[in-house]
């Protein structure tokens, strides 16, 4: 349970670490090479583990297991209803270790425990469990072939994926990606982000508990030019599901189509408009702009980095929102009276700090923030600038770019310039509005009157540069599922 007085009872807890070697055909085992890396604590900066570090040649087994599993295991072969049942008994043993893995999320990646117990780690279980749930439905079509023959489709799981994910959200990135290719009868080998390598293994320890076969799930952690390269460049890996950075997204799509010509999917960068209208309710908006870029550090692909502000409630709403950020609590995310803790790494920390100066030198008007907010750890005040001419770049971390407009037309211009395309936000009373701009904004998700409300039932990716291959919905089966037309002869057919 949680206790009232998180500060002093939070401090510098570190949950006990399990599991850091390599998860692969069911067993863990240390890199061939014999190398470690460390992960650390951004609290502090403190070594957390040492994790064995896989390269080519770890990968290079991490396929075979899967490729082995896919080609001559139970996994592809057993029923649809067999599978899910597997997935849900999965999903049941994640759940019944919430705060364990809430706590490892925290440790890892400077996330807030309550945040993790509450959001996270139930989200991701509702997301296994919907794609358990779908594992049995997957059809295909009877199709109307000319002359005498008869066709019918088949949706058959395409092999072995390569799944690549970041370190912004561990645990509910692993199960966007696993769940589907799982239940659609893939084998994975999953490569989670260097800075938060911890929960991936947990999970991987938990799926064979629940009797998925070996081989199925493989987890290598390592880093992206090594580890995370050789996955996508591998001859065996049929196709490449992954989120992270734009810049990354591309190299994964060059080195398929140099490799294999594995499909990828892509889920990246994004520099989100929140649109907030002159009838909003100036408290609500506040209270909805700030949750858009200071829930997770801003370390969130969707954060709602642009929020651009109708004339009538601007000074209002300026005034609002710098207090608003100034009573957002910084501190240890172990802390039940934290709303935000470190930015994950030093790398991170000094990049969101060095996008401020470059802000500032800019010309943009800093109203609140803008500073580490504490001696140790990467901790950074929640910051707002406004006069902003140029925001194009995506920050990722706790910094928000406001902005003024006087017209709908102005305002839909203003949000399509960006070459991301990932989510909008609105805010207003007003119907009309609300249609016209979520039919105008160029992005794959639009909040209207709310933000980051996420369910695996909605579809969620990117236009633009922001990527293409949906996750969550019934379609990011999809990705790991191809279809094959059967066309039979009907030789003694009258017709
Ligand atoms: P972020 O900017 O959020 O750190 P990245 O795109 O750098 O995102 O990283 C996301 C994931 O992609 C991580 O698991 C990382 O190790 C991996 N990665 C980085 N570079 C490559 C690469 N060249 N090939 C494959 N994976 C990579």
């Amino acid at each position: 349970g949680c206790n009232g007085n998180g500060a002093a009872a939070a401090a510098g807890v570190v949950p006990e670490i399990k599991f850091t070697k390599l998860f692969i055909n069911g067993e863990f085992v240390d890199a061939v090479s014999g190398k470690t890396f460390e992960t650390r604590d951004p609290r502090t900066g403190a070594v957390l583990a040492h994790v064995a570090e896989a390269d080519k040649a770890d990968v290079d087994l991490g396929v075979k297991a899967a490729r082995d599993a896919f080609d001559h295991g139970k996994w592809p072969r057993m029923s649809g209803y067999e599978r899910g049942r597997l997935l849900s008994k999965f999903a049941d043993l994640v759940d019944q270790h919430t705060e364990e893995l809430a706590a490892l999320d925290g440790a890892d990646a400077g996330k807030l425990l309550l945040v993790g117990k509450v959001i996270d780690v139930p989200s991701a279980t509702q997301m296994l469990r919907y794609y358990a749930g779908a594992a049995d439905k997957i059809h295909g079509e009877v199709l109307r072939v000319s002359g005498k023959y008869q066709g019918y489709s088949l949706r058959e799981p395409v092999g072995v994926a390569g799944v690549i994910i970041p370190w912004n959200f561990p645990t509910m990135m692993f199960f966007l990606k696993v769940s589907p290719a799982l239940a659609a009868g893939c084998t994975v080998v999953v490569k989670p982000a260097e800075q938060t390598p911890l929960s991936a293994l947990y999970y991987a320890h938990l799926a064979k508990l629940a009797g998925v076969p070996d081989g199925v799930i493989n987890v290598v952690p390592g880093f992206g030019h090594t580890a995370g390269a050789a996955i996508t460049s591998h001859m065996d890996v049929d196709t490449v599901a992954f989120t992270g950075s734009t810049e990354v997204g591309r190299l994964i799509m060059e080195s398929a189509a140099r490799s294999n010509l594995k499909p990828v999917s892509l889920e990246l960068g994004g520099k989100s408009p929140l649109i907030i209208f002159d009838d909003a309710d100036v408290d609500m908006a506040v209270n909805l702009s700030r949750l858009a870029i200071f829930f997770n550090k801003g370390e969130i692909c969707a954060a709602g980095s642009r929020v651009y502000v109708q004339e009538g409630i601007y000074d209002e709403f300026v005034k609002k929102a710098v207090e608003a950020a100034q009573n957002w609590k910084v501190g240890d995310p172990f802390d039940v009276t934290t709303n935000m803790g470190p930015q994950v790494d030093k790398e991170q920390f000094e990049k969101v700090l060095k996008y401020i100066e470059h802000g500032k030198s800019e010309g943009a008007t800093l109203l609140t923030g803008g500073k580490p907010a504490a001696a140790k750890g990467y901790y950074i005040e929640p910051t707002i600038f406004v006069d902003v001419t140029i925001a194009q770049e995506e920050i990722f971390g706790p910094v928000m770019a406001l902005m003024k407009f006087k017209t709908v037309d102005e305002v839909i211009e203003k949000a399509n310039c960006t070459r991301y395309g990932l989510v909008a936000g609105i805010v207003t009373k007003s119907l009309d509005v609300a249609n016209r701009v979520s039919r105008a904004v160029r992005a794959g998700t639009v909040w209207v009157n709310c933000y980051f409300v996420f369910d695996p039932d909605a579809p969620f990716g990117g236009f633009k540069m922001s990527g293409f291959g949906q996750d969550q919905g019934l379609g990011a089966m999809d990705k790991f599922l191809q279809v094959k037309s059967v066309i039979t002869a009907l030789p003694d057919s009258p017709w």
